[in-house]
């Protein structure tokens, strides 16, 4: 079975609440305009096929953002989510975070070589099913 979209409620619920990587504010990536607590922002993020964690690794204002992804690292997972920032506080600090993350576009390059399935597990499950 080929499986060529990502799960989206499974990134939305690994991205929601998450950190912001940079400063307060964050900068959009292309025109460097400042993006405060409550305002919508695009993020990009991605993972290395077969990890869980995502890691945020770009993130734009609403004019800037990109509303697809143009290209995809081989191996990896790319996802482009828009969220809204919000400020999260635990006394004394105070940081950015995603909420109400929603996927837009998602991508994902296999390296063509190879593949993780267990095809004799595949082939025993079709050969039991008596076709
Ligand atoms: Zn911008």
């Amino acid at each position: 079975m080929h499986s060529d979209r990502l799960d989206r409620a499974a990134i939305e619920q690994a991205i929601c609440g998450r950190e912001l990587p940079n400063d307060q504010p964050e900068h959009c990536r292309r025109c460097g305009g400042e993006l405060w607590e409550g305002q919508p922002a695009t993020l990009r993020v991605t993972r290395t096929t077969g990890e869980t964690r995502w890691e945020i690794v770009g993130i734009w204002c609403p004019v800037c953002a990109p509303h697809e992804l143009e290209s995809s690292t081989l191996g990896a997972e790319d996802t482009l989510v828009e969220i809204e920032i919000a400020a999260g506080q635990l006394h004394p600090e105070t940081w950015l975070q995603a909420v109400r993350p929603d996927v837009i576009d998602t991508a994902s390059a296999h390296d063509e070589g190879g593949t993780d399935i267990d095809v004799g597990a595949v082939l025993m499950e079709v050969a039991d099913g008596g076709e």
